[in-house]
Formats: structure tokens, C-alpha cells, sequence
């Protein structure tokens, strides 16, 4: 027979999104459990951040445990087209805010928060995937099976779904729906960089546009290791078509004249691994009793970088919104949530209209 368990917020994942909403919400006196389906540190795509994100690291309580692991500073991107060079600084804004963030490895990066988390009390299950989930009555019913085999039923008063790719509400209460987003695949790894630049050209993430529909990303770590990949149209990367992903990339790269020169014979320190068509979206972002935070609601393209921001953003707003219904305070989540999160949503899927020199103050060359 399956144990039982009750808290007040059960929170699916242990990414970012789930980090910072299992922070606020032990911060604010309730008993919270994380339970987070892999063992950390897991491989998980997503690397470049931007500098809101500092602004939800530093209000749970977390941006002191990251400044201290010494990660690549990020103070703004390159832009690469038809050789030309397009630098854009954060210092440049628009309105107040952090001018830096950085560049990280997501596995140590998730760990760091999520072990933060943990050691401030709040209980974190790693191995422990959400298998079913009965919203129906008053309190909320989610069942966990551990690598055990063995099974949980957690009685919660409101569950965050943080699960990212997983998508697990939205894929046990029927809540997918197709994205409006063109479909789009991705293929990368990390590698050597024994040719990486001196000073900020090699330190600075540079996205290369390589066609139309096709870009890639080299994302610099403070530890040597820089992340490539490919991101766009699922022809492109059907005419390069391997089951061994990681000669598939290292084909792809040798056809790109701008890394081939810097990247063709480093090594892989993980295997090349491929996402189709991971673009998503759903009916609802919230339902009695649950939420969904980051990227278990929508995908964003992510050509801005905007994906660990916008599941720190949701996952902080949701928390802050749980902690006054479970107060007994009313919420409108469709105006103070959704509404709220789809400014950033339908910004990140218009890239047409936000073209990187859109609102540029003074990029280098353009
Ligand atoms: C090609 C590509 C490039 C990207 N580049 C960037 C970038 O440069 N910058 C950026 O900010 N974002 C980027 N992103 C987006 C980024 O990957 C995500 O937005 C970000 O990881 C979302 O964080 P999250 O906390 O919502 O989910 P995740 O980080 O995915 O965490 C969710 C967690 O839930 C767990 N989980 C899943 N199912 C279950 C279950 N059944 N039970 C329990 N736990 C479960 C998972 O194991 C996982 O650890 C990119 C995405 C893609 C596809």
C-alpha cells in the first residue's frame, strides 16, 4: 500500500522554476516538498542567462549561494550574420536593472540552488517522479514513485508544477494544446575549447545566424567548457540525419565555416544530444489548486535566452500568488498570472517584430 504524506505546497521539479517557488514558499512559513524525477546533477539545456533573472534569485534568498561559484560573467551577446558582427551590452537598457548575469553548466547550476533549498529545510525527494494526479477534490492528491518502485500519495492544499519538459499536468489533465510556435529542433553538447579567444571575444556568448531559419549558439563556461549548438527548422537538420547525434553535430559544425575553425577537432565531454519539435503550449495555466511555472506552461524560442527568466519569473509570481489563496485571500490568477506572464510569452514568440537591432541603443557594428 502506498505511504501518505501531507504538505501545504507540493512543487513538481527541481529546476530553477521549482527552486525559487519551493524558496519563497518555505521562506513564508509553509511546509513545502520538492520531488524531482532525476538524480542531480542532470544534463539540461538552456545555459545563457539574462539579467531579470538576478532580480528572482536575489528576493528568495538564492543569489548569494550562485555569486559564489564563480561562473562566467555575462554582460551581453554577439550577433553574427552574413560575417557581420553585432554586439549588444546590457549596460544599454531601457529601465533600471541588473547590467550583468552569467553563463552556466544548468547541472551544477540547478544543483547549487536546489542543494540551497534543501539545506535550509525544505524537503527535496530526487528519483521521485509524479506518475497521477487527482485535482478533483478539495485537496490535492499526487502520487510518486521512487526508484524503488515504491509509491507516495502526497496530499497537498496546491501543487506547483514545475516539471519543465516533463510537462506533467499538462500531460495527466489533458491541458496541451498545439503551440502557435513553428516547430523547431535543437542539437548540442559541450566541448574543449582549447582555441577560445582571449579576453571578452571568447568569454562573450555569440549567437551565429547561420540561414534564414537556422541559428547556433557558443555559450562560454568560467570552467573551460564551451556549449555548442543548433537551433530552427526540422528540415535542416533532416539533411544531416545520423542515430549517432554526436557525429551529426560535429557534421553540421564542420559546414559552418565560423566554428568549424574553432571546434571541428575538440572533444565532446558529453554526447551530442537532439530535442524535435520541443515547442508547446496549453489551455490553462492554472486550474483549482495547481499552477503551472516555467517551461511546463509555454516554450519561448530560445534565441533571446529568455527560458531560465521566464521559469524564475513564473515560479516566484506563482509562489507569491499560492501564499495569498492559501491566506484565504482571493486571486485572480487569469489577470494577476497569466495576463502577467503572457507579456513575456508573446514578446519571445514574435522574433520577426524583436529582431536583435529592434530597440538597439549602440551595438558595435551592425
Ligand atoms: C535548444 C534550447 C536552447 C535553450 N537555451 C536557453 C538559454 O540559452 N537560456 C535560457 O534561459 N533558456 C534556454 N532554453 C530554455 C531552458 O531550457 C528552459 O526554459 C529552462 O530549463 C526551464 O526551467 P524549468 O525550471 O521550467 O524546467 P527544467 O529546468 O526543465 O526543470 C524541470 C525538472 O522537472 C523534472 N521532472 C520532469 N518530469 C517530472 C516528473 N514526472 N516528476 C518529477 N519531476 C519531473 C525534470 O527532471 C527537471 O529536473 C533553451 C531551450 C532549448 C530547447
Amino acid at each position: 500500500m502506498a505511504k501518505r504524506e501531507q504538505v501545504d505546497v507540493l512543487v513538481i521539479g527541481a529546476g530553477p522554476s521549482g527552486s525559487v517557488s519551493s524558496a519563497f514558499l518555505h521562506r513564508n512559513g509553509f511546509k513545502v516538498k520538492v520531488v524531482e524525477k532525476e538524480r542531480f546533477p542532470r544534463f539540461v539545456i538552456g545555459e545563457s542567462l539574462l539579467p531579470r533573472c538576478m532580480d528572482n534569485f536575489e528576493e528568495v534568498g538564492l543569489l548569494d549561494v550562485l555569486k559564489k561559484q564563480n561562473y562566467q560573467i555575462k554582460v551581453g551577446a554577439r550577433f553574427v550574420r552574413d560575417g557581420k558582427d553585432c554586439w549588444f551590452d546590457f549596460e544599454d537598457h531601457f529601465s533600471k536593472g541588473w547590467t550583468w548575469t552569467w553563463q552556466v553548466p544548468r547541472g551544477h547550476f540547478d544543483k547549487v540552488l536546489i542543494d540551497e533549498v534543501a539545506s535550509w529545510g525544505v524537503d527535496v525527494a530526487f528519483e521521485t517522479a509524479v506518475t497521477a494526479v487527482d485535482t478533483s477534490g478539495e485537496r490535492q492528491l499526487t502520487t510518486v514513485r521512487h526508484a524503488d518502485g515504491g509509491e507516495t500519495l502526497i496530499e497537498s492544499k496546491f501543487v506547483i508544477d514545475a516539471s519543465g519538459y516533463g510537462r506533467v499536468l499538462p500531460r495527466l489533465l489533458q491541458l496541451d494544446q498545439p503551440s502557435v510556435m513553428p516547430p523547431r529542433s535543437s542539437i548540442f553538447s559541450h566541448f574543449t575549447d582549447r582555441r577560445r579567444p582571449e579576453g571578452i571575444l571568447g568569454e562573450r556568448i555569440t549567437l551565429v545566424i547561420h540561414r534564414k531559419d537556422v541559428w547556433l549558439w557558443i555559450i562560454p563556461f568560467s570552467n573551460g567548457i564551451t556549449s555548442v549548438g543548433f537551433a530552427g527548422n526540422p528540415d535542416y537538420f533532416a539533411t544531416y540525419d545520423n542515430d549517432d547525434k554526436s557525429k551529426q553535430l560535429l557534421d553540421m559544425i564542420n559546414d559552418v565555416p565560423f566554428v568549424r575553425e574553432r571546434f571541428h577537432d575538440q572533444e565532446m565531454v558529453v554526447p551530442g544530444m537532439m530535442l524535435k519539435t520541443y515547442s508547446a503550449s496549453v489551455k490553462s495555466f492554472f486550474g483549482p489548486g495547481y499552477v503551472l511555472a516555467g517551461n511546463s506552461s509555454e516554450f519561448i524560442d530560445p534565441v533571446f535566452s529568455s527560458g531560465v527568466t521566464f521559469a524564475t519569473e513564473s515560479g516566484v509570481l506563482a509562489a507569491k500568488l499560492a501564499k495569498r489563496q492559501l491566506n484565504g485571500e482571493g486571486v485572480d490568477w487569469q489577470a494577476e498570472y497569466v495576463m502577467y506572464m503572457h507579456q513575456g510569452i508573446d514578446f519571445g514568440h514574435t522574433p520577426s517584430t524583436a529582431t536583435p537591432g529592434h530597440r538597439q541603443k549602440k551595438g558595435r557594428i551592425c
